[in-house]
């Protein structure tokens, strides 16, 4: 515990130890903020300052989990415990939970995720008898949620004349009446969307000056990592919170500030010295994560932003290897270099799964990824898809939960209400809710109600829907007296959910039964776990939400020795050895999307500077010809950021499918289409098609000649190796060979090192010198 303030490098520790007042820590990738952060709160504790007092802010849970596992280390688990970490949403929710009644919300209010808020759209749009295709569900749907983060209220809006006109403009003239509509509908199921938990902690925070205090109060210190992508709403909230005892930590690099599309404000850090007094500003310049080659790179590339603020990164870690840059005719063609690459890194320096990552721009481009992973048997893992907790089956048997909690949720009544089919048509459904709106109650309530104030229905359905009432009513009951796990079971079981998946019969349906068995084990993993601690019960309340607010990252198990696919969005904050960026190509990488401005081009530079500092040993850019996208094959040319990087630090390889001269139609990827008009387009010929003409072109005349060696350079040995022999491997130092089998590509050496161990490798792509 003592020393471990010897763990870091004199700047660092500056700002670790600093007393009191506000700081802000400005440092280029893998310098170590995240690092900073996280001692500084065990350097607090250790000086006497309680972990209930301190709040930090972190951009995913599983990194508040880290945190407070490295804190646990250093200061003892027990009072690590106390502190107050997480996600802004995850912090906030709780709070609002202490003081939802003051905002007229129940304490068990439902947390509506994207999904749930995009489905009360779409019934708000229909119901409003608007064009669905001028007022796409998703398009208000974000426009909403960049209100919230600017603090917009409905009222607001209406009063800002601008805004008003703006949306007529752009055709959407009833974007306010939507935004209402929506905002009440929300309220009155006792329901609060993700933008809420932001906007309603304002609320909160500017209308009661007493509850301001209260949590200026408890939290003394407060800490701030991924700063730079704070947005409006989330910055009020710390100002707001820090006021008092100005103890803020801001930690930042402006040169990682991606999420500008979603609000995210640049300027939260640029003004940082303007919002406190003596604000101390603290710098970091070594980068203890990646080679000089990719510290070097990376810094060659973001000096093409204009505006920067200047840093300084250097390492003192190995030169390391060039950034491998690999041209592939098509994205599957991408796939199986990523994968075989994958592979053959693994073979030769004798790596786990998990310390690869193939990052891209889209969701759409893991697809080819996977394939080609697939077909060599790589395990892998897919980030940010489709989460565990959003599949049908799952959110079936949540939906039934948050009823049971919150009868006022529509969209949890909406979805069950007639699944497992019980006879409740769409009409009747629609009978509800428009009498649910005349009256100003939920949908539940009037279900509730249909003996004294009947609606237009027959007998029979009025039965059903009471039957459901009854049903509710009666869970309600009994999770009065069992935990959240017996009552989920139950619900299971009793609402006829498995039921109906075991009739389908299908083997979908029978891995959905899994699916629902998988969740319950969660459940009962959750309730074990917070029995544990003392101030929770492992209630159904704490259970949903923590599922509500789990982002996909944070269901990582422990154990799980995969490679990982997600987005460079996700990736932000996260290292690994080798790291794999995909689709790097104009269009794509930059983004069409946001080719329309310097700023925004200057986005997407930063946050292909955030993939390339992912990297600690090796970094490779991959790019394709050709791409099959919005269902069509497109030509594609080399990324203008390929350009960018200083070329001393590329290593150009000869794409494989060229020196094999492989046909250009590849029946795997392109599926369903006309393959005759592809051919058209692109005659199948034994020559690779010319380049287009791009920037990246010259550069590519730079390629090695064609070789028959893999595509990762590695080549096949001339060693003439023999038992007893004693050699030097690039990684694990000196060894002697013990065993020697297989025949052709497949000869392995069993080589006991003197520092690594015993380890088997293929001789094909070890790198070893006979001594
Ligand atoms: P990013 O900008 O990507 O979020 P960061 O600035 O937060 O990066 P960290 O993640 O804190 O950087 O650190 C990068 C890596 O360097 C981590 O593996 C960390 O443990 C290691 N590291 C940082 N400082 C030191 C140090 N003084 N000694 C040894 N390792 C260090
Ligand atoms: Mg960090």
């Amino acid at each position: 515990m003592q020393n471990y303030l010897d763990q870091l490098n004199e700047a660092q520790r500056a700002p670790t130890v600093h007393k009191d007042g506000p700081l802000m820590v400005i440092a280029g990738a893998g310098s170590g903020k995240t690092r900073v952060l996280t001692y500084r709160i065990a350097y607090l504790m250790s000086q006497g300052v309680d972990p209930f007092n301190i709040l930090a802010l972190t951009f995913t849970n599983k990194a508040a989990r880290e945190m407070k596992k490295r804190i646990a280390e250093i200061v003892g688990n027990s009072e690590a415990k106390n502190l107050w970490m997480g996600t802004f949403h995850s912090i906030f929710a709780r709070i609002l939970r202490f003081e939802a009644d003051k905002l007229g919300y129940p304490s068990n209010f439902t947390i509506y995720d994207t999904q749930d808020s995009q489905s009360l759209i779409r019934s708000i749009i229909k119901e409003m008898r608007l064009d669905k295709d001028i007022y796409k569900y998703k398009q208000v749907y974000s426009r909403i949620s960049s209100y919230k983060n600017s603090l917009i209220t409905v009222r607001a809006y209406f009063n800002n004349p601008e805004l008003v006109e703006a949306d007529a403009m752009a055709r959407m003239p009833r974007m306010g009446d939507i935004y209402k509509e929506y905002v009440d509908r929300c309220f009155k199921a006792g329901a609060m969307d993700f933008d809420d938990l932001l906007l309603k902690t304002n609320e909160l925070l500017t209308r009661f000056p007493e509850v301001l205090a209260k949590y200026q109060n408890r939290f003394r210190y407060i800490l701030v990592d991924e700063y730079q992508d704070t947005n409006h709403s989330q910055y009020l909230i710390v100002r707001a919170l820090s006021d008092r005892f100005q103890n803020i930590c801001v930690v930042g690099d402006d040169a990682q500030s991606i999420y500008a599309f979603r609000g995210a404000n640049i300027n939260n850090i640029l003004n940082f010295q303007k919002d406190y007094d003596n604000v101390s500003v603290y710098r970091l310049e070594q980068n203890y994560r990646s080679t000089k080659t990719i510290v070097r790179a990376a810094n060659s590339l973001i000096e093409k932003n204009q505006s920067r603020l200047e840093k300084v990164v250097w390492t003192a870690n190995d030169q390391g290897n060039p950034i491998k840059v690999n041209r592939s005719m098509t994205d599957a063609d991408e796939g199986r270099f990523v994968a075989g690459s994958i592979f053959e890194n693994q073979m030769n320096l004798q790596m786990q799964h998990k310390e690869f990552a193939v990052l891209y721009r889209t969701n759409a481009q893991s697809r080819a990824i996977e394939d080609a992973l697939r077909k060599k048997d790589i395990p892998y893992r897919i980030y940010g898809g489709l989460s565990f907790y959003q599949r049908k089956e799952i959110k079936d048997v949540l939906a039934y939960l948050r009823l049971i909690l919150n009868p006022s949720d529509e969209e949890a009544l909406k979805r069950v209400i007639n699944y497992p089919a019980r006879g409740i048509g769409q009409t009747t459904v629609d009978k509800i809710v428009v009498a649910a709106n005349e009256r100003g109650v939920s949908m539940f309530e009037v279900m509730e109600q249909l003996q004294q104030n009947p609606i237009n229905v027959n007998k029979g359905t009025q039965t059903k829907l009471e039957n459901f009432v009854t049903m509710i009513r009666s869970f309600q009951v009994t999770n009065e007296q069992v935990d959240a796990f017996h009552i989920a079971e139950q619900v299971a079981k009793k609402t006829g959910l498995v039921q109906e998946l075991k009739k389908d019969g299908t083997p979908e349906g029978i891995a959905r039964i899994e699916n629902i068995e998988e969740l319950l084990n969660g459940i009962r993993d959750f309730v074990e776990g917070q029995k544990e601690l003392a101030d929770t019960t492992g209630s159904l309340t704490e259970f949903l939400e923590d599922v509500a607010l789990a982002t996909d990252l944070d269901n990582e198990k422990g154990d799980d020795n995969r490679v990982a696919l997600m987005t460079v969005h996700l990736a932000k904050g996260l290292e690994f050895p080798f790291v794999y960026v995909v689709g790097m190509e104009e269009d794509l990488f930059p983004s069409a999307m946001n080719l329309n401005s310097r700023s925004e081009l200057e986005e997407e530079r930063r946050l292909f500077y955030v993939a390339l500092t992912r990297a600690e040993k090796q970094a490779y850019l991959t790019y394709a010809q050709t791409r099959y996208r919005w269902g069509k094959l497109i030509d594609a040319e080399p990324s203008r950021f390929l350009d960018e990087i200083d070329e001393q630090y590329l290593d150009y390889l000869t794409p494989i499918t060229e020196t094999r001269f492989k046909p250009m139609i590849d029946a795997d990827i392109f599926g369903e289409v006309d393959k005759s008009k592809l051919r058209l387009k692109k005659p199948v010929s034994g020559t690779p098609p010319k380049m287009p003409i791009s920037a990246g072109t010259r550069k590519l005349r730079k390629v090695k000649p064609a070789s028959s060696s893999p595509s990762n350079g590695a080549s096949t040995p001339k060693v003439n190796l023999e038992v007893g022999n004693r050699v030097e491997h690039q990684r694990f130092g000196k060894g002697k060979v013990l065993k020697i089998e297989g025949v052709g590509a497949d000869v392995k050496a069993e080589i006991q090192f003197e520092q690594g161990g015993l380890k088997k490798l293929l001789l094909r792509f070890a790198k070893l010198n006979v001594l």
